[in-house]
Protein backbone atom coordinates (compact mmCIF):
# COMPACT_ATOMS: atom_id res chain seq x y z
CA UNK A 1 0.00 0.00 0.00
CA UNK A 2 1.13 3.75 -0.94
CA UNK A 3 2.08 5.90 2.15
CA UNK A 4 0.81 8.36 0.54
CA UNK A 5 -2.23 6.55 0.48
CA UNK A 6 -2.43 6.16 4.09
CA UNK A 7 -1.38 9.80 4.67
CA UNK A 8 -4.03 10.88 2.60
CA UNK A 9 -5.42 12.66 5.68
CA UNK A 10 -4.02 16.25 4.41
CA UNK A 11 -6.29 17.78 2.42
CA UNK A 12 -3.85 20.45 0.15
CA UNK A 13 -2.38 17.08 -1.54
CA UNK A 14 -4.28 16.29 -4.77
CA UNK A 15 -3.44 12.55 -5.92
CA UNK A 16 -1.71 13.94 -8.91
CA UNK A 17 0.92 15.36 -6.07
CA UNK A 18 0.64 12.12 -4.66
CA UNK A 19 1.94 10.41 -7.66
CA UNK A 20 4.84 12.79 -7.88
CA UNK A 21 6.04 12.79 -4.38
CA UNK A 22 6.00 8.52 -4.39
CA UNK A 23 7.72 8.58 -7.63
CA UNK A 24 10.44 10.96 -6.24
CA UNK A 25 10.85 8.87 -3.32
CA UNK A 26 11.46 5.43 -5.32
CA UNK A 27 13.79 7.67 -7.75
CA UNK A 28 15.94 9.24 -5.46
CA UNK A 29 19.26 7.94 -4.48
CA UNK A 30 19.10 9.04 -0.80
CA UNK A 31 17.81 6.68 1.62
CA UNK A 32 14.34 7.15 3.23
CA UNK A 33 12.72 5.46 6.30
CA UNK A 34 9.46 6.33 7.72
CA UNK A 35 8.63 5.37 11.50
CA UNK A 36 6.22 5.44 14.03
CA UNK A 37 7.44 7.25 17.23
CA UNK A 38 8.57 4.14 18.55
CA UNK A 39 11.04 3.67 15.16
CA UNK A 40 8.69 0.98 14.08
CA UNK A 41 9.68 0.95 10.26
CA UNK A 42 6.08 2.17 8.13
CA UNK A 43 7.89 2.54 4.56
CA UNK A 44 11.21 2.23 3.10
CA UNK A 45 11.90 3.45 -0.41
CA UNK A 46 14.28 1.53 -2.91
CA UNK A 47 17.56 3.05 -2.29
CA UNK A 48 17.28 2.44 1.51
CA UNK A 49 16.44 -1.57 0.92
CA UNK A 50 19.94 -1.30 -1.12
CA UNK A 51 22.06 0.40 1.35
CA UNK A 52 20.51 -1.08 4.20
CA UNK A 53 20.95 -4.66 2.49
CA UNK A 54 17.43 -5.94 3.31
CA UNK A 55 16.21 -7.44 0.42
CA UNK A 56 13.06 -5.85 0.16
CA UNK A 57 11.08 -3.30 1.60
CA UNK A 58 8.54 -6.02 2.68
CA UNK A 59 11.09 -7.32 5.13
CA UNK A 60 11.64 -4.09 6.73
CA UNK A 61 8.19 -3.12 7.31
CA UNK A 62 7.29 -3.39 11.22
CA UNK A 63 11.26 -3.99 12.16
CA UNK A 64 12.61 -1.34 14.17
CA UNK A 65 14.60 0.78 12.86
CA UNK A 66 17.59 0.10 15.15
CA UNK A 67 17.49 -3.70 13.72
CA UNK A 68 18.21 -2.08 10.14
CA UNK A 69 20.13 1.01 10.89
CA UNK A 70 23.21 0.20 12.71
CA UNK A 71 25.60 3.13 13.02
CA UNK A 72 29.32 4.22 13.96
CA UNK A 73 31.46 6.66 13.86
CA UNK A 74 32.88 7.40 10.84
CA UNK A 75 36.31 7.12 12.62
CA UNK A 76 34.92 2.93 12.75
CA UNK A 77 34.46 3.39 16.51
CA UNK A 78 31.07 1.87 18.17
CA UNK A 79 28.47 4.41 19.71
CA UNK A 80 26.63 3.68 22.76
CA UNK A 81 23.03 4.26 23.39
CA UNK A 82 23.55 7.60 25.51
CA UNK A 83 26.24 8.81 22.85
CA UNK A 84 24.62 7.75 19.64
CA UNK A 85 22.77 11.03 17.92
CA UNK A 86 20.62 8.57 16.01
CA UNK A 87 19.08 6.92 18.89
CA UNK A 88 18.72 10.35 21.06
CA UNK A 89 16.74 12.11 17.80
CA UNK A 90 14.84 9.08 17.59
CA UNK A 91 13.70 8.66 21.13
CA UNK A 92 13.32 12.46 22.25
CA UNK A 93 11.66 13.60 18.56
CA UNK A 94 14.60 16.03 18.13
CA UNK A 95 16.27 16.29 14.38
CA UNK A 96 19.21 15.44 13.54
CA UNK A 97 20.72 17.40 10.60
CA UNK A 98 23.54 15.57 8.15
CA UNK A 99 25.44 13.22 10.83
CA UNK A 100 28.59 11.95 9.02
CA UNK A 101 28.72 8.36 10.13
CA UNK A 102 29.24 4.85 9.03
CA UNK A 103 25.92 2.73 7.98
CA UNK A 104 27.15 -1.27 9.50
CA UNK A 105 24.92 -2.71 6.48
CA UNK A 106 23.48 -5.97 6.03
CA UNK A 107 24.10 -9.57 7.22
CA UNK A 108 27.82 -8.87 5.73
CA UNK A 109 28.12 -5.57 7.62
CA UNK A 110 29.52 -4.19 4.93
CA UNK A 111 30.74 -0.53 6.42
CA UNK A 112 28.80 2.73 4.07
CA UNK A 113 30.54 6.43 5.05
CA UNK A 114 26.50 7.86 5.42
CA UNK A 115 25.62 11.67 6.31
CA UNK A 116 22.26 10.44 8.06
CA UNK A 117 19.51 12.86 9.10
CA UNK A 118 15.79 12.97 11.44
CA UNK A 119 12.93 14.78 11.02
CA UNK A 120 10.14 14.66 13.03
CA UNK A 121 6.92 14.88 11.25
CA UNK A 122 3.13 15.17 12.50
CA UNK A 123 4.52 15.02 15.91
CA UNK A 124 4.76 11.68 16.08
CA UNK A 125 6.63 10.06 12.84
CA UNK A 126 9.77 9.97 12.50
CA UNK A 127 11.56 10.95 8.92
CA UNK A 128 15.03 9.04 8.67
CA UNK A 129 17.44 10.43 5.66
CA UNK A 130 20.70 9.01 4.31
CA UNK A 131 22.94 9.46 1.44
CA UNK A 132 26.36 7.72 0.52
CA UNK A 133 29.09 10.18 0.73
CA UNK A 134 32.17 7.59 -0.11
CA UNK A 135 32.76 9.87 -3.32
CA UNK A 136 32.28 13.27 -1.47
CA UNK A 137 35.09 11.92 1.14
CA UNK A 138 37.36 11.09 -1.48
CA UNK A 139 36.75 14.18 -2.96
CA UNK A 140 37.85 15.84 0.64
CA UNK A 141 40.39 13.36 0.69
CA UNK A 142 42.11 14.25 -2.09
CA UNK A 143 41.92 17.89 -0.52
CA UNK A 144 42.92 17.11 2.52
CA UNK A 145 46.36 14.92 0.83
CA UNK A 146 46.95 18.53 -1.23
CA UNK A 147 46.57 20.69 1.60
CA UNK A 148 48.90 18.19 3.85
CA UNK A 149 51.46 17.59 1.31
CA UNK A 150 51.66 21.60 0.44
CA UNK A 151 51.86 22.72 4.40
CA UNK A 152 54.91 20.08 4.56
CA UNK A 153 56.61 21.57 1.85
CA UNK A 154 56.03 25.19 2.49
CA UNK A 155 57.33 24.85 6.05
CA UNK A 156 61.01 24.15 5.56
CA UNK A 157 61.31 27.58 3.43
CA UNK A 158 59.50 29.16 6.12
CA UNK A 159 61.59 27.61 8.63
CA UNK A 160 64.91 29.39 6.91
CA UNK A 161 63.33 32.39 6.36
CA UNK A 162 62.23 32.75 10.41
CA UNK A 163 65.84 31.63 11.20
CA UNK A 164 67.76 33.96 8.71
CA UNK A 165 65.18 36.69 10.63
CA UNK A 166 65.97 35.81 13.61
CA UNK A 167 69.83 36.01 13.11
CA UNK A 168 69.08 39.24 11.89
CA UNK A 169 67.58 40.59 14.48
CA UNK A 170 70.43 39.02 17.35
CA UNK A 171 72.61 41.62 18.18
CA UNK A 172 75.32 39.29 18.16
CA UNK A 173 75.18 37.85 15.16
CA UNK A 174 74.03 41.13 12.71
CA UNK A 175 74.56 44.79 13.20
CA UNK A 176 71.12 46.49 11.59
CA UNK A 177 69.66 50.21 11.97
CA UNK A 178 66.89 51.00 14.07
CA UNK A 179 64.42 51.39 10.92
CA UNK A 180 65.99 48.26 9.80
CA UNK A 181 64.93 46.58 12.47
CA UNK A 182 61.26 47.77 12.41
CA UNK A 183 60.93 45.89 8.98
CA UNK A 184 62.68 43.15 10.27
CA UNK A 185 60.25 42.42 13.35
CA UNK A 186 57.38 42.28 11.37
CA UNK A 187 58.87 40.48 9.38
CA UNK A 188 59.79 37.75 11.90
CA UNK A 189 56.31 37.80 13.12
CA UNK A 190 54.80 37.48 9.81
CA UNK A 191 57.24 34.23 9.19
CA UNK A 192 56.31 32.66 12.48
CA UNK A 193 52.49 33.41 11.56
CA UNK A 194 53.01 31.53 9.08
CA UNK A 195 55.01 29.03 10.42
CA UNK A 196 51.96 28.45 12.83
CA UNK A 197 49.75 28.23 10.18
CA UNK A 198 51.01 25.32 8.26
CA UNK A 199 51.74 23.35 11.87
CA UNK A 200 48.24 24.24 12.49
CA UNK A 201 46.91 23.00 9.08
CA UNK A 202 48.97 19.97 9.34
CA UNK A 203 47.84 19.18 12.55
CA UNK A 204 44.11 19.33 11.31
CA UNK A 205 44.33 17.46 8.49
CA UNK A 206 46.10 14.59 9.99
CA UNK A 207 42.69 13.48 11.47
CA UNK A 208 40.92 14.26 8.41
CA UNK A 209 42.90 12.04 5.95
CA UNK A 210 43.32 9.48 8.99
CA UNK A 211 47.33 9.47 9.48
CA UNK A 212 46.04 9.45 12.62
CA UNK A 213 43.54 7.91 14.81
CA UNK A 214 42.54 8.03 18.32
CA UNK A 215 44.62 5.34 20.97
CA UNK A 216 42.26 5.02 23.52
CA UNK A 217 43.15 4.39 27.26
CA UNK A 218 41.43 4.29 30.34
CA UNK A 219 42.81 7.25 32.61
CA UNK A 220 41.48 9.12 35.40
CA UNK A 221 40.33 12.18 34.24
CA UNK A 222 40.37 15.03 37.06
CA UNK A 223 44.14 14.18 37.25
CA UNK A 224 44.78 14.47 33.37
CA UNK A 225 43.28 17.59 32.85
CA UNK A 226 45.10 19.35 35.91
CA UNK A 227 48.47 18.10 35.39
CA UNK A 228 48.02 19.42 31.93
CA UNK A 229 46.80 22.56 33.30
CA UNK A 230 49.39 23.36 36.04
CA UNK A 231 52.08 23.18 33.04
CA UNK A 232 50.53 26.62 32.31
CA UNK A 233 50.82 27.83 35.81
CA UNK A 234 54.40 29.81 35.20
CA UNK A 235 52.70 31.22 31.50
CA UNK A 236 49.66 32.44 33.39
CA UNK A 237 51.86 34.35 36.64
CA UNK A 238 54.05 35.71 33.66
CA UNK A 239 50.77 37.37 31.92
CA UNK A 240 49.29 38.38 35.66
CA UNK A 241 46.77 36.00 36.22
CA UNK A 242 45.26 33.87 38.65
CA UNK A 243 44.15 30.25 38.29
CA UNK A 244 42.63 28.15 40.50
CA UNK A 245 42.13 24.19 39.69
CA UNK A 246 38.84 22.56 40.81
CA UNK A 247 35.96 25.60 41.05
CA UNK A 248 35.35 29.24 39.86
CA UNK A 249 36.12 31.63 43.23
CA UNK A 250 33.29 32.89 44.49
CA UNK A 251 33.86 36.60 43.93
CA UNK A 252 33.21 36.29 40.49
CA UNK A 253 30.00 34.52 40.91
CA UNK A 254 31.45 30.87 41.38
CA UNK A 255 30.12 27.96 43.61
CA UNK A 256 32.06 27.74 46.69
CA UNK A 257 35.10 25.48 46.26
CA UNK A 258 34.73 21.85 46.10
CA UNK A 259 36.54 18.74 46.49
CA UNK A 260 38.25 17.21 42.78
CA UNK A 261 35.68 14.50 42.21
CA UNK A 262 37.51 10.80 40.82
CA UNK A 263 36.24 10.99 37.03
CA UNK A 264 37.14 8.02 34.82
CA UNK A 265 37.08 8.40 31.22
CA UNK A 266 38.23 6.32 28.34
CA UNK A 267 40.12 8.74 25.90
CA UNK A 268 43.35 9.73 23.66
CA UNK A 269 45.89 10.75 25.66
CA UNK A 270 47.93 12.94 23.04
CA UNK A 271 44.31 14.54 21.61
CA UNK A 272 43.28 15.42 25.20
CA UNK A 273 46.81 17.28 26.07
CA UNK A 274 45.68 19.04 22.08
CA UNK A 275 42.62 19.72 23.39
CA UNK A 276 43.08 21.80 26.86
CA UNK A 277 46.32 23.15 25.41
CA UNK A 278 44.42 25.51 22.84
CA UNK A 279 41.70 26.11 25.47
CA UNK A 280 44.47 27.17 27.95
CA UNK A 281 46.36 28.69 25.35
CA UNK A 282 42.99 31.11 24.38
CA UNK A 283 42.42 31.80 27.66
CA UNK A 284 45.50 33.17 28.70
CA UNK A 285 45.45 35.25 25.50
CA UNK A 286 42.06 36.59 25.49
CA UNK A 287 42.24 37.25 28.96
CA UNK A 288 44.51 40.83 30.16
CA UNK A 289 46.63 40.55 32.92
CA UNK A 290 44.80 40.95 36.29
CA UNK A 291 42.08 38.52 35.17
CA UNK A 292 41.25 34.59 36.37
CA UNK A 293 41.28 31.42 34.71
CA UNK A 294 39.60 28.03 36.28
CA UNK A 295 39.69 24.64 35.02
CA UNK A 296 37.08 22.13 36.19
CA UNK A 297 36.47 18.56 36.08
CA UNK A 298 32.86 17.53 36.82
CA UNK A 299 30.90 14.06 36.83
CA UNK A 300 27.52 14.54 35.10
CA UNK A 301 25.73 11.03 34.90
CA UNK A 302 27.20 9.14 32.08
CA UNK A 303 29.38 12.36 30.74
CA UNK A 304 32.52 13.86 32.02
CA UNK A 305 32.44 17.54 31.59
CA UNK A 306 35.64 19.59 31.83
CA UNK A 307 35.40 23.36 32.10
CA UNK A 308 37.79 26.39 31.20
CA UNK A 309 36.44 29.50 32.32
CA UNK A 310 38.10 32.64 31.92
CA UNK A 311 37.25 36.30 32.97
CA UNK A 312 38.41 37.79 29.76
CA UNK A 313 37.11 40.00 26.98
CA UNK A 314 34.48 37.36 26.01
CA UNK A 315 32.76 36.82 22.54
CA UNK A 316 29.86 38.45 20.92
CA UNK A 317 26.63 36.25 20.37
CA UNK A 318 27.63 36.31 16.88
CA UNK A 319 31.07 35.43 16.82
CA UNK A 320 29.84 32.61 18.81
CA UNK A 321 28.12 30.93 16.49
CA UNK A 322 31.55 30.51 14.34
CA UNK A 323 34.05 30.29 16.59
CA UNK A 324 34.59 26.70 15.76
CA UNK A 325 35.14 26.74 12.21
CA UNK A 326 38.32 26.54 10.57
CA UNK A 327 39.99 29.89 10.26
CA UNK A 328 37.21 31.61 11.80
CA UNK A 329 38.68 35.26 14.02
CA UNK A 330 36.41 37.75 15.87
CA UNK A 331 37.07 41.04 14.79
CA UNK A 332 37.03 43.51 17.07
CA UNK A 333 39.54 45.82 18.64
CA UNK A 334 40.15 43.12 21.74
CA UNK A 335 40.84 40.43 19.60
CA UNK A 336 42.54 41.49 16.45
CA UNK A 337 45.99 42.37 18.03
CA UNK A 338 45.88 39.08 19.57
CA UNK A 339 48.30 36.21 16.83
CA UNK A 340 46.39 33.46 16.23
CA UNK A 341 45.65 30.84 13.27
CA UNK A 342 41.99 30.23 14.08
CA UNK A 343 42.14 27.01 13.65
CA UNK A 344 43.01 26.11 17.30
CA UNK A 345 39.39 25.83 18.30
CA UNK A 346 38.44 23.59 14.86
CA UNK A 347 40.76 21.26 16.19
CA UNK A 348 39.37 21.09 19.85
CA UNK A 349 36.03 20.23 18.39
CA UNK A 350 37.78 17.67 15.61
CA UNK A 351 39.42 15.87 18.57
CA UNK A 352 36.52 16.08 21.26
CA UNK A 353 33.93 14.51 18.59
CA UNK A 354 36.96 11.79 17.38
CA UNK A 355 36.39 11.00 21.19
CA UNK A 356 32.75 10.48 21.14
CA UNK A 357 32.42 14.38 22.96
CA UNK A 358 31.05 17.59 22.56
CA UNK A 359 32.34 21.05 22.60
CA UNK A 360 30.63 24.38 23.06
CA UNK A 361 31.35 27.51 24.86
CA UNK A 362 29.21 30.35 26.79
CA UNK A 363 30.20 33.86 26.61
CA UNK A 364 29.15 37.21 26.97
CA UNK A 365 30.93 40.31 24.73
CA UNK A 366 33.46 41.52 27.55
CA UNK A 367 32.34 39.35 30.21
CA UNK A 368 34.58 36.48 29.83
CA UNK A 369 33.97 33.09 28.51
CA UNK A 370 33.21 28.96 29.14
CA UNK A 371 34.38 26.60 26.97
CA UNK A 372 32.98 23.41 27.95
CA UNK A 373 34.43 19.63 26.71
CA UNK A 374 31.29 17.00 27.36
CA UNK A 375 33.64 13.17 27.11
CA UNK A 376 31.91 9.93 27.88
CA UNK A 377 32.56 8.86 31.20
CA UNK A 378 33.51 5.01 32.46
CA UNK A 379 32.89 3.43 35.81
CA UNK A 380 35.47 3.33 38.35
CA UNK A 381 35.12 -0.72 37.73
CA UNK A 382 34.92 -0.06 33.69
CA UNK A 383 38.43 1.33 34.29
CA UNK A 384 40.05 -1.02 36.42
CA UNK A 385 39.06 -3.66 33.66
CA UNK A 386 40.34 -1.38 30.91
CA UNK A 387 43.32 -1.32 33.22
CA UNK A 388 43.84 -4.93 33.59
CA UNK A 389 43.40 -5.46 29.34
CA UNK A 390 46.06 -3.07 29.16
CA UNK A 391 48.96 -4.44 31.59
CA UNK A 392 47.93 -7.50 29.86
CA UNK A 393 48.81 -6.05 26.46
CA UNK A 394 51.91 -4.73 27.81
CA UNK A 395 53.15 -8.27 29.44
CA UNK A 396 52.21 -9.52 25.80
CA UNK A 397 54.30 -7.24 24.22
CA UNK A 398 57.18 -6.88 26.40
CA UNK A 399 57.65 -10.84 25.95
CA UNK A 400 56.80 -10.98 22.01
CA UNK A 401 59.68 -10.53 20.24
CA UNK A 402 57.94 -8.59 17.92
CA UNK A 403 57.84 -4.75 19.19
CA UNK A 404 54.31 -2.87 18.35
CA UNK A 405 53.93 0.05 16.85
CA UNK A 406 50.69 0.90 18.70
CA UNK A 407 50.97 2.31 22.20
CA UNK A 408 48.53 0.80 24.34
CA UNK A 409 48.87 2.44 27.78
CA UNK A 410 48.67 5.84 28.57
CA UNK A 411 51.50 7.45 28.13
CA UNK A 412 52.88 11.26 27.91
CA UNK A 413 52.05 12.21 24.46
CA UNK A 414 55.20 13.29 22.26
CA UNK A 415 54.43 16.36 20.25
CA UNK A 416 55.42 16.26 16.45
CA UNK A 417 58.99 17.26 16.21
CA UNK A 418 59.90 19.76 13.43
CA UNK A 419 62.23 18.70 10.25
CA UNK A 420 65.95 19.86 11.32
CA UNK A 421 66.19 23.17 9.70
CA UNK A 422 68.42 23.23 6.31
CA UNK A 423 71.18 24.64 6.12
CA UNK A 424 70.77 28.29 5.63
CA UNK A 425 71.50 30.21 2.07
CA UNK A 426 74.05 33.04 1.56
CA UNK A 427 72.29 35.80 3.01
CA UNK A 428 72.80 38.96 0.51
CA UNK A 429 70.86 41.71 2.14
CA UNK A 430 72.69 44.47 2.19
CA UNK A 431 71.23 45.87 5.42
CA UNK A 432 72.20 43.03 7.36
CA UNK A 433 75.43 42.26 8.62
CA UNK A 434 77.11 39.70 9.71
CA UNK A 435 79.60 40.62 12.77
CA UNK A 436 80.41 36.33 13.02
CA UNK A 437 79.53 33.65 11.00
CA UNK A 438 75.83 32.57 11.48
CA UNK A 439 74.69 29.43 13.50
CA UNK A 440 71.87 27.53 11.86
CA UNK A 441 69.07 28.88 12.30
CA UNK A 442 66.16 28.66 15.31
CA UNK A 443 63.73 26.74 13.71
CA UNK A 444 59.69 27.95 14.35
CA UNK A 445 58.65 26.22 18.02
CA UNK A 446 56.21 24.06 16.22
CA UNK A 447 56.23 22.08 19.90
CA UNK A 448 54.88 24.26 21.75
CA UNK A 449 52.96 26.61 19.31
CA UNK A 450 50.47 27.83 21.80
CA UNK A 451 52.96 29.44 23.67
CA UNK A 452 54.35 31.72 20.60
CA UNK A 453 52.22 35.18 20.93
CA UNK A 454 52.91 37.39 18.19
CA UNK A 455 54.23 40.38 18.80
CA UNK A 456 54.01 42.30 16.16
CA UNK A 457 50.18 41.97 15.96
CA UNK A 458 49.17 40.10 13.15
CA UNK A 459 46.28 39.17 12.61
CA UNK A 460 43.94 37.50 9.73
P1 LIG B 1 42.98 31.66 17.28
O1 LIG B 1 44.22 31.07 16.77
O2 LIG B 1 42.56 32.89 16.53
O3 LIG B 1 42.99 31.88 18.76
P2 LIG B 1 40.91 29.72 17.70
O4 LIG B 1 40.26 28.80 16.73
O5 LIG B 1 41.56 29.13 18.89
O6 LIG B 1 41.89 30.62 16.87
O7 LIG B 1 39.80 30.73 18.22
C1 LIG B 1 38.93 31.34 17.25
C2 LIG B 1 38.49 32.70 17.75
O8 LIG B 1 37.62 32.52 18.89
C3 LIG B 1 39.62 33.58 18.26
O9 LIG B 1 40.20 34.31 17.21
C4 LIG B 1 38.92 34.49 19.26
O10 LIG B 1 38.32 35.55 18.57
C5 LIG B 1 37.81 33.60 19.81
N1 LIG B 1 38.18 33.01 21.12
C6 LIG B 1 38.62 31.75 21.36
N2 LIG B 1 38.82 31.55 22.66
C7 LIG B 1 38.50 32.70 23.29
C8 LIG B 1 38.47 33.13 24.65
N3 LIG B 1 38.83 32.32 25.65
N4 LIG B 1 38.06 34.40 24.92
C9 LIG B 1 37.69 35.23 23.90
N5 LIG B 1 37.69 34.89 22.59
C10 LIG B 1 38.08 33.64 22.28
Amino acid sequence: MSIFKRQTATPTTSPAQENYAELALRTIHDGVILTNKLGIIQYVNPAAVIMLDCGSAENAINLDYGLLVRIETKEGRELSETENPLTIAMKTGQALDKYACCLISGASAKRIPISISVLPVQGDKRIITFRDIAKELAEEGEQTEFISTASHEMRTPVATIDGYLSLALNPQTATIDERARGYLESAHAASQHLGRLFHDLLDVTKLDDGRIRPQFVPVELTGEVKKISDDYISRMKEAGLNFRFGSKDSEFGGEPRRLDQVIYGFVDLGFLREIMDNLLDNAIKYTPSGGSVYVGVLGDGDRALINVTDTGVGISSDDLQHIFQKFYRSDNSDTREVGGTGLGLYLVKQRVEAMGGRVWAESAFGDGSTFYVSLPRISGEEYEKRMIAVRNAQMINQSSPVATTQPTAPSVPVAPQPPAPPAPPIPTTPSVANATPPAPPTPINQTNIINNNINGGISQ
